[in-house]
């Protein structure tokens, strides 16, 4: 009985999805179970004001649901603002598998999945993300059409990460702009964090240039064979915030800027491709402004993958997909300048603009 009350009494203290910290006013919450594949997911519908919610499936080892069920929304919440930000017909979604990618991802399962994705008929389309590769959005594709990122081979987009890299140059260079009043990369020193399909990419963008380039990661090999190919200097994970930089780029993990780092980081521009790079945006946000170093917000910058995709559901080609991503650099600037007028950090600046198009597309449609 005594447990029965003190059960009753913690579910009032936190309602289990509406009362999560990380709820933001989403539209739908699907929870989806088969016993026979073992699937568990979550599908997670933010915003569809501006269009289907499109974004990835994560496959992920979680510790607990709560854990699970925090991350898609969190998740789908970034992809509303990201796609408004960048100007496209697209609300913000995002799916997560409960597993281990590796050991438990099985084609039965992932039609299993495409079924319930199927189901939402078309309000909300998947992609690829964090433990999902092409051939995972070609099972998918066997069983619904609203899954993006499918090999080229079957009429998708393919990989996004070079486009998502190109977008990240872009904001990069605007953010440059803006700091320095310099119109290239020329001689700057820039760390990028994480060389895998992004950061490479990002390196032989600045490498072009004639930046001085600086990489991180623990994956040794591809730090060797990028220093030798791009004359880049290596820096170990634990010296990457002592550095004098001009740029610091994080293209590895979210939240680097957090307590510990971001009174100390010493850059004059943060600029790549990580999802949640300040762990807390407000507060951490705000620092970097008081501190004068340019932050070039995450969600906006790294658009380009969700550019690519977009062409496949709009039809259009490489040349469009090319020039949308270049548009960041002209998007990234206005936040800057915008940010600046108002008095306001980076991120909340095209927090804002996201939510003017929202919100304009709502009085629109009451019309
Ligand atoms: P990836 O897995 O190919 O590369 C990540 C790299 O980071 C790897 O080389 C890995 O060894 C390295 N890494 C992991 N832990 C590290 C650590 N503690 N310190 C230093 N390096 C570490 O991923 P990716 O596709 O290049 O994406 C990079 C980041 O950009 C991710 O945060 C991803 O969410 C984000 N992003 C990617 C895309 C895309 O199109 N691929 C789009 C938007 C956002």
């Amino acid at each position: 009985m005594d447990t029965e009350i003190v059960q009753a009494a913690d579910l009032k203290k936190v309602d289990p999805v509406f009362g999560q910290l990380s709820f933001n006013d989403h539209e739908q919450i699907v929870f989806c179970h088969d016993k026979d594949t073992g699937l568990k997911a979550i599908i997670g519908i933010h915003n569809t004001v501006l269009g289907p919610a499109l974004g990835g499936t994560r496959m992920w080892n979680y510790d607990n649901e709560w854990e699970a069920l925090n991350d898609v929304l969190r998740l789908s919440r970034g992809m509303t603002f990201k796609s408004a930000i960048t100007g496209l017909n697209l609300g913000g979604g995002k799916a997560v598998i409960i597993g281990d990618a590796k050991t438990q991802k099985t084609p039965e399962l992932m039609r299993k999945f495409g079924e319930f994705v199927n189901s939402l008929g078309g309000k909300y389309i998947t992609a690829e993300d964090v433990g999902m590769e092409t051939s995972d959005m070609d099972i998918v594709h066997e069983v619904t059409s609203h899954v993006t990122g499918i090999s080229e081979s079957k009429g998708g987009s393919g990989n996004p990460s070079p486009i998502t890299a190109f977008g990240v140059f872009m904001g990069m260079k605007a953010a440059v702009n803006y700091k320095f009043g310099s119109q290239t990369m020329e001689g700057k020193k820039v760390l990028v964090q994480g060389v895998g399909h992004v950061g490479a990419s990002l390196v032989e963008h600045l490498y072009k240039e004639g930046a001085q380039i600086l990489i991180s990661d623990i994956n040794q090999e591809k730090l060797l064979e990028l220093s030798k190919k791009y004359q880049a200097t290596i820096v170990p994970g634990d010296e990457i915030f002592n550095q004098e930089l001009d740029v610091y780029a994080p293209c590895a993990l979210g939240a680097t800027i957090n307590d510990s780092t971001v009174n100390t980081i010493k850059t004059k521009v943060i600029a790549g491709a990580a999802n949640n790079q300040l762990a807390d945006e407000k507060y951490h946000g705000k620092i970097l402004m008081e501190r004068g170093i340019a932050y070039a917000p995450d969600f906006l910058i790294n658009a380009g993958g969700i550019i690519n995709v977009y062409a496949e559901l709009e039809g259009y080609g490489k040349d469009e997909i090319l020039q949308k991503t270049k548009n960041i650099y002209n998007t990234t600037l206005d936040i800057f300048n915008y940010a600046e007028e108002n008095q306001i950090t980076t991120h909340q600046a095209a927090l804002n603009k996201a939510q003017e198009r929202i919100d304009n597309q709502k009085l629109a449609s009451k019309k």
